[in-house]
């Protein structure tokens, strides 16, 4: 597996000093999980944040700052807690690692076509996953190999994770591991590639904005 998007800087500080909600955490952590790139990135972070939070000021990070700590933190191993990656099973070819698996199949390991999909339409199947935290909505989506998302625009932010195949969005390419944020600005029409369905957790905190009217017409019934 070779992650290219990884979370942003922003985004993995705040996971690690305990600010996210459990729906943007629970695709940090799964990503987190999959990535040891973003592992080490969290437990510098928490170093940082048990050294610094009492000066975290609540306001965008200037750019490069994380860089900078991380530089410093690299000088001093003693500040880092041991690493202990979180346990990953393989359910068919699908990498479903903790916290994900376990709010996906409790303690159960199935197959991935055992998984219990849900039609959505156009070949499409998720997944929606329960979480405590009713400020956003978290699904498995499968889009069919080939197939495009109907383009969409965004009420708010959305994370994707791809679990399995991939997905071209414009000129970007997102592979198994990659970690895309998005936030109301972009209009997007991601297509899975041609020889795999694209399987991935996604997190929205509001409704996406579909362009297609029969998109926005069955939309309700999705809960999407
Ligand atoms: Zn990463």
């Amino acid at each position: 597996m070779t992650i290219q998007h990884h979370v942003s800087d922003e985004l993995l500080m705040n996971y690690a000093i305990g600010t996210l909600s459990e729906s943007w955490s629970l695709a940090v952590a799964t990503h987190a999980a999959l990535c040891p790139v973003c592992r080490d990135g969290v437990l510098k972070a928490e170093a940082m944040g048990g050294v610094f939070v009492d000066e975290i000021a609540p306001v965008p990070m200037a750019e490069g700052a994380f860089n900078d700590l991380l530089a410093r933190l690299d000088t001093d191993d003693t500040l880092l807690p041991p690493t202990k990656p979180n346990a990953m099973f393989v359910t068919g070819n699908v990498p479903l690692p903790e916290p994900l698996r376990s709010y996906l199949l409790g303690d159960d390991v199935i197959q991935c076509t055992d998984l219990p999909w849900q039609r959505l339409g156009l070949g499409a199947y998720h997944i929606p996953i329960t979480l405590s935290d009713r400020s956003a909505t978290a699904r498995l989506l499968r889009i069919p190999a080939g197939r495009p998302v109907a383009e969409h625009g965004h009420g708010g932010s959305e994370l994707t994770l791809v679990l399995a195949g991939a997905f071209h969005d414009g000129s970007s390419y997102f592979g198994p591991g990659d970690f895309q944020e998005t936030d109301e600005t972009l209009v997007h029409k991601p297509r899975a590639i041609a020889d795999e369905d694209c399987i991935c957790l996604a997190v929205t905190d509001a409704p996406l904005s579909f362009s297609n009217p029969i998109a926005r017409l069955i939309q309700p019934f999705l809960n999407v």
